[in-house]
């Protein structure tokens, strides 16, 4: 049986928190193979510590390929060096984040090595018997959960939704083995020519990111009540968060969404004000840690799911939760002066 293998995200000199979410998927994988989970790493002056960090998170093996030709992302050049790895290596599964990084690279890699690939799956096991990767992913517009196979080609690939899972917790205690591999500069070589890296400066804080997401759904009622959802979120240091429904009717665009076809977030605290709780919106925020939600119909599907429910109309229920916070603030300043 080969061995399982993840892709550890290391841009601009930093590892993606991404690549523990995808140790923790694949523990689960290689456990029941009974085989080792692998990490590949690929980039330039790639730390020590986070070498150490992936074999803390899971990885009984990392595999490393640091070059300069490997310092900016192009799609061509970082395929060529998975696929000169996958042949050499054979593992039986190779997962990435869906990421742009892992959407981008692995169509490409699985292209050349004409084997399957399942984007955006939600869910991951073993089959019973063939040991064949089950890969789970929504189709049909979310309607059903489609079970996919790959059982006459290798590897079986697939990428996974961020934050669709928790980060592996790292254990200092684990050993594991690091294979540094350099390649021929001609392997390096690419039609594309890397130019400058433009960051999304859109929203300070991204909700993929963000701590603390104060969402609005359409019990909103329009977009300039909006206002007060992007005040709750500034006062928390937070982003701000909204349905599908707000998203097609204007009031907040696209990178703000959650859900099935928007973001999936994990944040530690979710506020849903106005939202139903529909299934769609439910499958990009459930792993929330704690869920607060807002809303004037006792019967909303959204209680199922939180931790705390008001029931009570949104444009009185914030005003008083920013009163409170603003005046908790200013306690605080004050006792600090
Ligand atoms: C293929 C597909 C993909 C989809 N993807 C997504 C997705 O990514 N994200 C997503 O969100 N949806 C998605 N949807 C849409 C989803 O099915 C729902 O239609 C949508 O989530 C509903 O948005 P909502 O909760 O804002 O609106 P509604 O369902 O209309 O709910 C509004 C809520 O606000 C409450 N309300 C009204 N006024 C007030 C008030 N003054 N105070 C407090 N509460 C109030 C109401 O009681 C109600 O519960 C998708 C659907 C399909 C078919």
């Amino acid at each position: 049986m080969g061995e399982v293998w993840t892709l550890a995200e290391f841009r601009h000199g930093e590892l993606s928190s991404v690549s523990y979410e995808l140790l923790n998927r694949g523990k689960n994988l290689s456990q029941k193979l009974d085989t080792a989970l692998a990490s590949v790493i690929l980039g330039y002056d790639i730390k020590k510590e986070d070498i150490d960090e992936l074999i803390a998170r899971g990885a009984d093996k990392v595999y490393v390929v640091d070059d300069k030709n490997l310092e900016n992302f192009l799609v061509e050049s970082y395929a060529n060096v998975l696929i000169a790895l996958l042949d050499e290596y054979k593992p039986d599964i190779f997962i990435a984040a869906a990421t742009t990084t892992g959407r981008t690279l692995m169509p490409y890699v699985a292209v050349r090595k004409k084997t399957g690939l399942t984007a955006d799956c939600t869910v991951l096991d073993i089959e019973e018997g063939t040991g064949n990767l089950l890969q789970t992913r929504p189709a049909i517009g979310g309607n059903i959960l489609a079970t996919i196979k790959t059982p006459n080609t290798r590897p079986q690939m697939a990428t996974v939704r961020p934050h669709s899972m928790k980060p592996a917790i790292p254990d200092k205690n684990r050993n594991g083995e690091v294979i540094y591999k350099k390649y021929d500069e001609s392997l390096f070589k690419t039609k594309s020519k890397y130019l400058r890296f433009i960051k999304d400066e859109s929203q300070q804080v991204t909700v993929q990111d963000a701590k603390v997401i104060v969402a609005g759904g359409k019990g909103v009622g329009k977009e300039e009540n909006f206002a007060i959802i992007d005040e709750l979120a500034e006062l928390l240091g937070g982003a701000v968060g909204a349905s599908r429904d707000v998203v097609d009717r204007g009031w907040k665009t696209y990178p703000h969404q959650i859900g099935l076809s928007g973001k999936t977030v994990s944040p530690a605290l979710y506020i849903a004000a106005g939202i139903s709780g529909a299934v769609q919106h439910i499958a990009g925020m459930q792993t929330s840690e704690n869920i607060i939600a807002i809303n004037k119909d006792p019967d909303a599907q959204i209680f199922h799911l939180a931790n705390l429910g008001i029931v009570g109309d949104l444009n009185e229920v914030l005003p008083l939760l920013i009163e409170r916070i603003k005046e908790y603030k200013a306690k605080e300043a004050s006792a600090n002066v």
